[in-house]
């Protein structure tokens, strides 16, 4: 294991919710990212893979946790990235990258990144899709659904009648989905999209969704009834790493609760709860926190500053 679970729910008085807190699934690097390689690095170390490769925006958190648990299990780790808005956050991951030793490709579309990737792979290369959403991926999130069914039923947390995930590349809500599905916790997920377009995200996710149910085990799709994913888009704003205005009052309302966050993923996402507690639909919200709260720091230490090279990621 490369984390550390279970991670604990809190309780959000102020908000009137609870948080699932996956920001703290390892002081090394935490967030949602480590969940799904608790699945692919074994996967890849068991093919007798050596290296990684993977792909994401220039200030990719699911590149920087490949880049940090993928070199700790010995595999070497080269990202394919594409261009990002410049902020702080998104220069510390690019530069963390480096200072983990991953091998940093800067191209200018996905496409171009597929390609960058295919030229690139090797006998010994395991790939993995974007935000490590494969069904491999997303089964680290049906193991985060059973271990949450565990707290529901020791009493931790009352049975939540919403779940409020980031909707990105569509695993983390995916595996959470189908999990619950298989554990019998019967809630609605809200999936607040944060990634474009926002169609193609809702379409992938739902079929993720399928396959990953198959993959855990499940035979009756039926059961995925009472699990209702409803996807919404009303805060995506400008699109993916655009920040909104709902997530800027998002941001400040959580920072009094103590909860930091993120304009791409988790401002949106908190904000889209923030409206399930007052629409009066959900009496128990569970807002399901992605972002990692581990120091960034010692990630840095070492690291070199950013090359020009890779300068041409930052819009
Ligand atoms: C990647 C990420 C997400 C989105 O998860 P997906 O499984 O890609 O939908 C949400 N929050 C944070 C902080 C992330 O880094």
């Amino acid at each position: 294991m490369i984390g550390v679970y279970p991670t604990p729910v809190q309780r959000l008085e102020s908000v009137d919710m609870w948080v699932k807190r996956d920001d703290l699934t390892s002081p090394i690097y935490g967030g949602n990212k480590v969940r799904k390689l608790e699945r692919l690095i074994p996967e890849a170390l068991a093919r007798g893979k050596k290296r990684i490769i993977t792909v994401g925006a220039a200030g990719s958190h699911h590149v920087l946790a490949t880049a940090v648990f993928g070199s700790r299990a010995g595999l070497e780790v080269e990202a394919a990235l594409v261009p990002q808005r410049r902020t702080d956050h998104v220069v510390e991951n690019l530069r963390a990258d480096l200072g983990v030793g991953a091998t940093l490709r800067p191209v200018r579309t996905y496409p171009g990144a597929l390609l960058s990737m295919l030229l690139h792979m090797r006998k010994d290369t395991y790939f993995v899709t974007v935000g490590g959403s494969n069904v491999t991926g997303s089964l680290g999130y049906v193991d985060a659904a059973r271990e949450l069914a565990v707290q529901i039923r020791a009493g931790e947390l009352p049975s939540p009648d919403a779940i409020v995930v980031t909707v990105g590349s569509g695993g983390t809500a995916a595996g959470l989905v189908a999990g619950l599905a298989l554990e019998n916790v019967k809630c609605a997920v809200v999936g607040v999209v944060v990634a474009s377009p926002a169609w193609a995200v809702k379409i992938m996710t739902r079929r993720l969704v399928r396959a990953t149910f198959v993959a855990a085990g499940g035979k009756d799709a039926r059961l995925l009834r009472d699990v209702p994913l409803e996807l919404v888009t009303n805060q995506l704003g400008a699109g993916y790493g655009e920040p909104t205005e709902a997530g800027r009052r998002a941001e400040e309302v959580a920072g009094e609760a103590g909860l930091a966050l993120d304009p791409t993923y988790t401002a949106k996402c908190f904000a889209g709860a923030l409206e399930c507690v007052q629409s009066a639909r959900f009496k128990n919200v569970l807002y399901w926190h992605t972002l990692s709260s581990a120091p960034i720091e010692p990630l840095l230490a070492g690291a070199p500053e950013l090359p020009a090279r890779l300068e041409r990621l930052l819009r």
